[in-house]
């Protein structure tokens, strides 16, 4: 076949930057670059009969019957106001293709994670991105900007930083965008008041909650995410979904997750524990840290590479600012006990 011309990618694609993963290549207390948990659930271990039966033969369930009920059910909305996707990364997708791509646009903060403008610049949306102030958004100044679809991730990445309950509620009702997308990956790790976003969504279409199961249910691997919406929304994002994206053992183990509320809510509470003592042993380091409400912290500081030097000489890899659009940083995700006594003894 020589000669013969080879496929030319379309020019968006000849340009765009591939999504860049954080380090997997440190010790397993010390992976600490992709705000994953420091453990597997314990109850994984024992799942293996639960999944004996699973016909893998066959396609799994096309509409996801069992977690979505599961889901809705948690969550007290009705299943016809859930899609369970391939993660929330999935869903942030679909999104983008249903309401902005080709001739809208969207608006995000920056820094802000990856994906919101990636997915967008894949699909043809134009990006507003409005910068944070103080490390928070500015709601303000992203609800002046015109767009098909604002993404609000609450708490944000790559800060971990909340927005005022009061202001997102105000930001949903009157941001000159059409439809306010709140991600809401890192929920669990908050502790003061939140908005009642579900709520709002099912009752108000152009509000859209998204969530994940990767982070305080420890189950990144599994790839599995799902947003909360009005009916009518949500009916849309399911048609587009491709068939068949939540595999069969993502969907039993999903619901699995569920019935193990009680492990969950405990793993979240060490992560926050753990969250705190973080912080302390990295400011008494003489490191500046950002208030976190998540399971990462961003600690700012002028000498990022030599601090992610000497956490690589232990065994530890963090996510470099430079990879976040905040070159002066390092995105430290909160440890195992034990991976914080390591990380404390290489300050
Ligand atoms: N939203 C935010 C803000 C995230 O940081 C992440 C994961 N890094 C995701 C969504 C995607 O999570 P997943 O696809 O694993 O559900």
């Amino acid at each position: 076949m020589n000669g013969m011309p080879a496929p030319q990618p379309r020019p968006w694609l000849a340009a765009a930057p591939g999504y860049r993963s954080g380090s997997t290549t440190a010790t397993p207390e010390g992976r600490l670059a992709s705000n994953e948990s420091p453990a597997a659930p314990a109850w994984v271990a024992r799942a293996a009969p639960d999944l004996a039966d699973l016909d893998v033969h066959r396609y799994p369930d096309a509409r996801v019957e069992d977690l979505r009920s599961a889901i809705a059910g948690a969550a007290g909305v009705d299943p016809a106001e859930v899609v369970v996707g391939n993660g929330s990364d999935e869903l942030i997708h679909l999104l983008v293709q249903a309401y902005a791509a080709y001739t809208g646009g969207i608006v995000t903060a920056t820094p802000g994670y990856a994906l919101y403008p990636l997915c967008a610049r894949r699909l043809g949306a134009t990006v507003t991105e409005v910068p944070l102030t103080g490390w928070r958004h500015d709601l303000d100044a992203m609800a002046e900007v015109p767009a098909d679809l604002a993404f609000v991730a609450n708490p944000h990445n790559p800060t971990g930083t909340v927005v005022d309950p009061d202001a997102l509620a105000r930001f949903a009702a009157r941001a000159a965008a059409r439809a306010v997308v709140v991600d809401e990956a890192y929920v669990d790790f908050t502790t003061g008041p939140r908005l009642d976003t579900v709520a709002l969504a099912v009752r108000e279409p152009r509000v859209v909650v998204v969530r994940t199961f990767s982070k305080a249910h420890a189950l990144a691997g599994l790839r599995v995410g799902y947003l909360i919406a009005h009916r009518d929304i949500a009916a849309q994002i399911e048609r587009l979904r491709l068939p068949f994206s939540v595999s069969a053992p993502a969907q039993r183990l999903g619901v699995l997750a569920l019935a193990h509320a009680a492990e969950t809510a405990e793993r979240v509470r060490e992560i926050v524990t753990t969250r705190e003592r973080l912080v302390t042993v990295l400011r008494s380091a003489g490191l500046e840290v950002v208030d976190s409400q998540s399971n990462f912290v961003l600690v700012l500081t002028p000498d990022s590479e030599r601090l992610l030097t000497r956490l690589a000489e232990a065994g530890i890899a963090a996510r470099p600012g430079r990879d976040l659009g905040v070159p002066d940083a390092v995105r430290i995700t909160v440890p195992s006990p034990v991976g914080l006594e390591r990380l404390a003894a290489a300050l």
